[in-house]
């Protein structure tokens, strides 16, 4: 081995991260749908948000500005949205840093309008309308058509560029044809009052890409907000059942290395309290198995129960905040002290893991 490399690390497929771009890219032209890229997933790394911009996204969006911000040092000139809608006090910021923002309150929208006059800035706003998931957006389409209204002619600084909503991440409400021409309805009133065309209609992240799949997707829809379906593609695979095998689901992979392997029970010896974490979980006696320890743990990744293991024959019996615990006794190699396994994330594993400065990131 040429360098001495330093585990637990995070290795990330540059190549295969621009393929799934380009795929996603290409499947929404075919509706007339741009695609802002969503690089909160990966932590807005930006070797990765470099890949959104080469494979020509119209937006890179984070809910964080924290992550567009330096960004903005690599060169990138794709065009940055911030889709948590922001707080007021980081308004200015917003504006400094950003191009376009998601919106559902009058105050901040007020605010965002002063400081885009202090810099002599227009800023794009898309005003988002709640369907039923109930997190963000105006529950009163009234309240949305009168905030329009108000955007467009009172807030000079401010350009209203369009209406989105969001589906599927807290209330899990489906992104299905009927819901998304609610959306339509919606724009298309305030059309009607501002007397003009918007330039988008924002129809959700990757929950709605079954729309693009299926070709059921309201015509006049024309952005999506894609994060998992790129850099995953994991969600609509195991969990909506939709064949996803002309996307790449191995651009990140976790490297970790074995500490300890012994045969030991599977039921611990002893009276039985809580574990690390206050839980009182169940043990299932299994005998004597060959285990192997690995050094990471829910620190690094949060919920063990979520990662896979590559290697056939091995899986994960539990974990501590810097312990993984394997059961190794079926796996198709003899595993050893020194070796290397490889986990796959999810999702919510990939936010942590990205996140952390104890897990190196290595990119090829
Ligand atoms: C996170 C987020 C997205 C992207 O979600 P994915 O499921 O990763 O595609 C889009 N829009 C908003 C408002 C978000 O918060």
């Amino acid at each position: 081995m040429g360098r001495r490399r330093r585990y637990p690390e995070l290795v990330i497929d540059l190549e295969k991260l621009k393929q799934n771009i380009d795929r996603i890219n290409i499947k929404c032209s075919d509706f007339g749908v741009e695609v802002a890229g969503v690089i909160k997933g990966c932590t807005g790394l930006a070797e990765c948000a470099e890949q959104f911009a080469r494979a020509g996204c119209r937006f890179i969006a984070s809910s964080r500005l924290e992550q567009l911000e330096p960004l903005r040092k690599t060169g990138i000139q794709t065009p940055f949205m911030m889709i948590r809608i922001p707080m007021i006090s980081e308004a200015a910021d917003v504006v400094r840093i950003t191009d376009i923002s998601l919106n559902s309150e009058i105050e901040v929208l007020k605010e965002l309008n002063i400081q885009a006059g202090l810099q002599d800035k227009e800023h794009q706003v898309i005003l988002m309308a709640d369907l039923g998931d109930l997190r963000e957006g105006f529950w009163d389409k009234d309240d949305l058509v009168q905030a329009a209204l108000m955007v467009e002619n009172d807030f000079h600084n401010l350009k209203l560029a369009g209406v989105g909503t969001n589906l599927g991440c807290y209330g899990s409400v489906a992104a299905t044809p009927e819901k998304l021409e609610e959306l339509v309805e919606c724009a298309e009133a305030v059309e009607a009052e501002i007397g003009r065309e918007l330039e988008f209609i924002s129809g959700g992240a990757t929950s709605t890409l079954p729309r693009i799949l299926e070709g059921n997707l309201p015509s006049r829809i024309n952005m999506l907000r894609v994060g998992e379906g790129i850099l995953l593609a994991k969600d609509l695979q195991d969990l909506w059942g939709y064949d996803m095998n002309f996307m790449n689901r191995d651009i990140f992979t976790i490297r970790a290395e074995v500490i300890e392997v012994k045969d030991k029970p599977t039921y611990p010896v002893g009276d039985i309290m809580f574990d690390a974490f206050g839980n009182k979980p169940q043990y299932e006696d299994k005998g004597i198995r060959k285990r192997a320890l690995i050094a990471l743990g829910k620190v690094d990744y949060a919920f063990p129960e979520q990662l896979t293991v590559k290697d056939k024959g091995i899986c994960i019996i539990g974990a501590s905040s810097d312990h993984t615990i394997l059961d190794v006794q079926d796996a198709d190699r003899d595993i050893k002290v020194g070796d290397v396994i490889d986990l796959v994330p999810c999702y919510a594993n990939l936010v942590y893991v990205t996140n952390s400065p104890n897990i190196e990131k290595v990119y090829i």
